[in-house]
Order: C-alpha cells, then sequence, then structure tokens
C-alpha cells in the first residue's frame, strides 16, 4: 500500500495465466447463467470461462469480443453485477468474472490477436458521433466495423470522456484508452477532438453534413450543495478537482500548477459514492493531511438486507481500495453550511439524519442536537451529476428532454429529430461504464438498421 499511495498509475494487477484458469474451472456451467442475465452488455460468461478452462484464450477472447467492445474497460472498473448473479455467490465466493475479462483481452492484445481489421466494404453513408466517452466509443466503433465512414466528435483536448477526464488513472490506465483508440483509427475511424458541437459547429450543420447523428454527450452537469458558505474558496466539484489531476499525470499541466491541490491539506470529500472514492484516492496521492467522506444516505449493511436477495445486485457496504488507503468516514449526515474565514473555507457545519419510511417513501428527520463542525479547507462536492449540459447543443438542436432533463429517446434510441440518436448517461442519467457501452451498441444497430433504409 506505501508504494500505491505514491503512485498515480494503476493499481491492479491481472493474475498469471495459470491462476486465471484455475479461477474459470470454478465456473459450473449453470443451466440458468445468472451472471450472464445480470450482464448489461450479456456477456456469454460461462462459454468464455470454459473456453479459458480449457486453455483456449483465443477462442475466449472471440467469445467475449462478441458481447463487449471493449473488455479492458469493463475488465478493470466494471462493478460486476455478474459477480453479484453467480450462483457461487450465494456463499459469497463468486468466480472472479471481471478478472477473467481483463486477463482474456489482456492476453488477446499481448499476443497480437487483437489487430486492425478495417472493414472490407464501405457503404458511402457518414455518421457523426457527437462525444468520444464509452457510449460514442462503442457506437462508433461498430458503426465503423458496418462499413460507415464514422467522425467522432470531441470538445476535450483528448478523446475518452470520463475514461480519459474522469475515471482517475490507478483505475483505469490511460494507455489502455490511447490503446484502444489507436486500434479505432487504424481501422477507419475519424476522430476530431477540440470540437465543441452547438459552439465551433453547429448542431444543424453537423446534422445536414452527415446521413445520421449519434449524440453521446454524458451527463455532466453536477449536483450542487446550495448552502451557506458555498461561495467560500476551497470548495470544488469532484469533477474539476479529478480532470485537473488526470491531465497533471498526462502531462498537460505542470504539477506545481495545479489549482487544486489537496497537498497537506484536510479535505473533506461530500458524496458517499464512486466519485467520492475516487477524490479520496486522489486527495491521498496528493498527499493530503487528512481525508474525510461523508454521505447522507445511512451506512449500508455489510451482507444482504432481507428485501435484496440474491440474484440483484448487492446493496452493501462498498470499502475500495482508495478508502483503505486511509480515510474516515461518516454516514446519515447532512450539510448544514460551509464555514470560513478571509474567504477560505475553514470547516463544515453537518449533522445527522435519520431515514424513515413512512406514506410510502422514505424521507429525512433531522437528529436534534447533533450538529458539529468538520474541519475542512478543501472540500470536494462528489454528490452525482443531475443530466446533461442542456446549453449548448441540446438547446440548438431543440431535442426534446425527459422529466429528469435527459434527452428523450423511443424505443430504437431516435430522438424527437429523425436522423438523431442518443445514447450513454445523456439518455439514462449518469451510469455506468458498462451501461454506456450496451447503450451505444444498441444505437449504433439502430443507426445501422435506418441508414440501410435510407
Ligand atoms: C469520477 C468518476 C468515476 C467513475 N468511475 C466509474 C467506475 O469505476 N466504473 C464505472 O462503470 N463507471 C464509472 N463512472 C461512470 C462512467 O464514467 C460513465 O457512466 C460513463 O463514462 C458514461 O459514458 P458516456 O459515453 O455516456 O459519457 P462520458 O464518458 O461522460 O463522455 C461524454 C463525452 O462527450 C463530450 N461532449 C459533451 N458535449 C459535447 C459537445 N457539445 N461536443 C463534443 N463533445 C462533447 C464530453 O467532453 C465527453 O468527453 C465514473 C464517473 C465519474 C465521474
Ligand atoms: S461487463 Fe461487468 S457485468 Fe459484464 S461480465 Fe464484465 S464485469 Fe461482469
Amino acid at each position: 500500500m506505501h508504494e500505491r499511495i505514491t503512485d498515480f498509475s494503476e493499481v491492479e494487477q491481472v493474475l498469471n495465466s495459470e491462476d486465471r484458469m484455475l479461477q474459470a474451472s470454478r465456473c459450473m456451467d449453470c443451466g440458468i447463467p445468472f451472471c450472464h442475465w445480470s450482464c448489461p452488455v450479456d456477456n456469454l460468461i460461462p462459454e468464455w470461462n470454459d473456453l479459458l478452462y480449457k486453455g483456449d484464450w483465443k477462442g475466449a477472447y472471440m467469445r467475449l469480443a462478441a458481447t463487449n467492445n471493449f473488455p479492458e474497460f469493463t475488465g478493470r472498473i466494471c462493478p460486476a453485477s455478474c459477480e453479484h448473479a453467480c450462483v457461487l455467490n450465494i456463499n459469497q465466493e463468486p468466480v472472479t468474472i471481471r478478472e477473467n475479462e481483463v486477463a482474456i483481452v489482456e492476453k488477446a492484445f499481448a499476443e497480437g490477436y487483437i489487430k486492425p481489421e478495417p472493414p472490407e466494404i464501405r457503404t458511402g453513408k457518414k455518421v457523426a458521433v457527437i462525444g468520444s466517452g464509452p457510449s460514442g466509443m462503442a457506437a462508433a466503433d461498430l458503426l465503423n466495423k458496418a462499413g460507415h465512414w464514422v467522425t467522432l466528435f470531441e470538445k476535450d483536448e483528448k478523446a475518452g470522456g470520463l475514461l480519459r477526464f474522469g475515471i482517475p488513472d490507478f483505475k483505469l490506465s490511460k494507455a489502455t484508452v490511447d490503446r484502444r483508440f489507436d486500434l479505432m483509427i487504424k481501422e477507419g475511424l475519424i476522430v476530431k477532438t477540440g470540437v465543441n458541437i452547438g459552439k465551433d459547429i453547429s448542431g444543424k450543420e453537423i446534422a445536414a453534413q452527415f446521413d445520421a447523428v449519434c449524440i453521446a454527450v454524458g451527463a455532466m452537469h453536477p449536483r450542487d450543495l446550495n448552502a451557506e458558505g458555498r461561495e467560500l474558496n476551497g470548495i470544488h466539484f469532484a469533477m474539476d478537482f479529478l480532470s485537473t489531476q488526470n491531465r497533471v499525470n498526462n502531462g498537460q499541466i505542470i504539477a506545481t500548477d495545479n489549482p487544486i491541490n489537496a497537498k497537506n491539506k484536510k479535505v473533506l470529500v461530500i458524496g458517499g459514492g464512486d466519485t467520492g472514492s475516487d477524490c479520496v484516492g486522489t486527495s491521498i496521492r496528493q498527499k493530503a493531511e487528512s481525508v474525510t467522506q461523508i454521505e447522507i444516505m445511512p451506512k449500508p449493511p455489510v451482507d444482504r438486507a432481507d428485501d435484496n436477495p440474491w440474484p440483484y445486485f448487492g446493496k452493501v457496504l462498498k470499502t475500495t481500495t482508495s478508502h483503505e488507503e486511509g480515510c474516515e468516514r461518516f454516514w446519515s449526515l447532512s450539510t448544514v453550511k460551509f464555514i470560513g474565514e478571509n474567504n477560505q473555507v475553514t470547516g463544515v457545519e453537518v449533522e445527522e439524519v435519520e431515514w424513515v419510511y413512512k406514506d410510502n417513501h422514505h424521507s429525512m428527520e433531522v437528529v436534534p442536537g447533533t450538529r458539529r463542525i468538520i474541519d475542512a479547507d478543501l472540500v470536494l462536492l462528489a454528490m452525482g451529476f443531475v443530466h446533461p449540459m442542456l446549453e449548448g447543443l441540446l438547446t440548438e438542436l431543440e431535442l426534446e428532454l425527459t422529466q429528469r432533463n435527459n434527452i428523450k429517446v423511443n424505443a430504437n434510441q431516435s430522438t424527437n429529430h429523425q436522423k438523431i440518436f442518443a445514447a450513454g448517461d445523456s439518455v439514462s442519467g449518469a451510469s455506468l461504464v458498462v451501461n454506456a457501452i450496451a447503450s451505444g451498441r444498441k444505437a449504433a444497430k439502430e443507426i445501422d438498421r435506418f441508414l440501410r433504409k435510407v
């Protein structure tokens, strides 16, 4: 661990091949494979586990690649609902499916049987994909492989979406993202970075130039905390903190110029989810004096509750490697106000809350007399994202939205404009890489069907 917390690069190591095959041998090829049922991209888990067990690594990769464009991402950072649903998880000892997945794809890269395979025939149709996160990547990859000319537009200086600028390097090395883009570009994908559609080029112009458009702009509007003192210096959105560190790791910003640095600071992370955990790990690597994470919801149980049985995703206490690296965690704490001196935050007043179930819904009640102050000179707001950024592209195209302000699509993922489709977090709201890939794949199939008709 001491070595790990001084290093911003990837933590997880792939097990040796023998151990992987041994793990695969634990898969029982169940009559009803609940693992497959719970995987959002429908990975054929028992099939590739069996091939892996028999030592047919290439065969295992072919089965894996049939349903998942980017197993090197999901194999590293997927919460692995498959393992929650594994029959062996009834005894809390699931097959290590996610680790098998990454081992299979890494072997495929190492042995050279993943190589550029441009389509043999081009259809002559042109598709624009806007946004280069996992949903845009998956849509672009399938559409390119189907023979359409695909241009992927990205407003940031590098492609990859949250894989690049949200998820820290210690969870996902950016070399892994570059490797996949190199491959897709060699297969004929055109990637244009630093182009904000809706600003640099209008969405209407893109729609006029291309036969179909896939919008995959993510859900980047962060949830704010409008408590007293919010304007104080030292309070930042998690994404501003994380993306800056990723740019430092990438050499795009010099470490000493990093405007949001946790070094020697008392860091308070507000929000108990994955983004919050990533802020914890990053703060520890930046050598924070202390790191505290608070969450308004109650502490999850260590074991499944009665109303959360197998094979559903277990809503249990999650302790990440970042938490293990040294952080204090508190639950059922609500933020009352930010406290400061000379315009700089110095602490956050919090109070305990209780969650009660009445009138068919859970509501929060303050526990009187529990107010206290947590010292903090850097506060990171990691309370999730509310919806896609509306100004710019979405407003310009007058896209119909859902009640939650996500892009409204019909069953074939098309928007209120016939040739404009949408995918990923911009449709579902903030979610997971695996769901974004699944959504991008579905959009690509629908766009391909649409293009073959027109
Ligand atoms: C800190 C953090 C950690 C996470 N950790 C995990 C994890 O461990 N496991 C997991 O499964 N999920 C994780 N997630 C969630 C996951 O990253 C997202 O669900 C996923 O990236 C969504 O993919 P997407 O393609 O829909 O959008 P995004 O990845 O958000 O990509 C959207 C892209 O569109 C670009 N864009 C937006 N507007 C325009 C425009 N007008 N013109 C051009 N480009 C535009 C953006 O710059 C961005 O690059 C994490 C999220 C965060 C924030
Ligand atoms: S993508 Fe996620 S849910 Fe599917 S097999 Fe891989 S780890 Fe499991």
